[in-house]
């Protein structure tokens, strides 16, 4: 994941590392370097331009710590950095028990798998009977694809292939949860190729209904800039409390990953790392920095 943005980043950094004393000169041969990298990561411009402009400004505002270089201080300034980016501290999940959480996306962001995945997640993180609502009513594939994936886990399983009544649906699946002593309730939404009126109206009535204490959008990460502006369209509409970035182990170059928290608000909170059920994490950003910086 990200070696591409890894390998610029340390080649703009590398010189820096064994620099004794920084100068404007050679901090802003890096400093250009490093949003060069961030710019060909496909991060959004105005994010890269903050970027480089807060560690200027870090780097310019600190005393030398004793014991490090001024390159490894600012080697670390600039991962301080890239967490806050990615969103240190907001990934936690809501706390509360049980927890009702509601799946949005795009056709074929991976809202499905990452429903079972997250279910499955959960599930080995104590959470008792994690129970799974099939609301996607007009793609009979994804049901099946929900129970297949259900039933390998070990999950619990709703759905009614006869009803378009989404959130009768989600009640059913509230009722059911309940019965068998859920603490964990996902709600698996339709999606559609391109954000819609009446996709999101439905879903809407389906949270209206269940009144989910996460609403999680699953976007693409391959989709790079793309991905942020359907976060964005999915927020105004629906005030999502966190992401599911998919399909980073493609060739993802990273720029979803870093600007869509700066951009949306939202932090992204899990990732999906393969069509695996197991490929799939709880999203630290600190390590994700730790990793781009090499
Ligand atoms: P939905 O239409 O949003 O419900 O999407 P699906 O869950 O059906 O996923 C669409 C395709 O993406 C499937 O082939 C999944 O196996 C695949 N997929 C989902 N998540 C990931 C991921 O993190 N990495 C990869 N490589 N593929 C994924």
């Amino acid at each position: 994941m990200f070696e591409t943005l890894s390998d610029k980043l340390s080649s703009a950094l590398r010189n820096l590392r064994g620099v004794g004393k920084l100068s404007e000169d050679n901090m802003a041969d890096a400093l250009k370097e490093v949003r060069t990298a961030l710019l060909s990561a496909d991060v959004h411009f105005k994010v890269a331009r903050q970027f480089v402009d807060k560690v200027r400004e870090e780097v310019i505002g600190k005393d030398v710590l004793k014991g490090v270089t001024p390159g490894q201080q600012i080697v670390k300034i600039i991962h301080d950095e890239l967490v806050k980016l990615l969103g240190e501290g907001e990934t936690q999940l809501n706390p509360k028990k049980p927890l009702k959480v509601m799946m949005v996306g795009l056709h074929g962001s991976g809202k499905t798998t990452s429903s079972a995945k997250l279910g499955r997640l959960l599930k080995k993180r104590d959470y008792a009977n994690p129970h799974l609502v099939a609301c996607d009513v007009y793609r009979p594939a994804a049901i099946d694809q929900l129970e297949i994936l259900a039933k390998a886990n070990d999950l619990g399983f709703t759905c009614d292939r006869d009803s378009k009544d989404v959130p009768a649906i989600g009640r059913a699946g509230l009722a059911a949860a309940k019965a068998a002593g859920s603490e964990l309730i996902i709600f698996d939404t339709a999606g559609r190729l391109q954000i819609d009126h009446d996709l999101i109206e439905e879903v809407k009535r389906l949270r209206d209904t269940v009144q989910p204490d996460e609403v999680i959008l699953v976007a693409d990460g391959a989709l790079g800039q793309e991905a942020v502006n359907v976060a964005k369209a999915f927020h105004d509409a629906l005030n999502l409390t966190g992401l599911i970035l998919t399909k980073l182990d493609g060739d993802a170059r990273g720029g979803a990953a870093l600007s869509i928290k700066s951009i949306t608000g939202v932090p992204i909170k899990f990732v999906g790392l393969g069509e695996k059920v197991e490929e799939f994490e709880v999203f630290h950003p600190d390590r994700l920095a730790s990793r781009i910086l090499g």
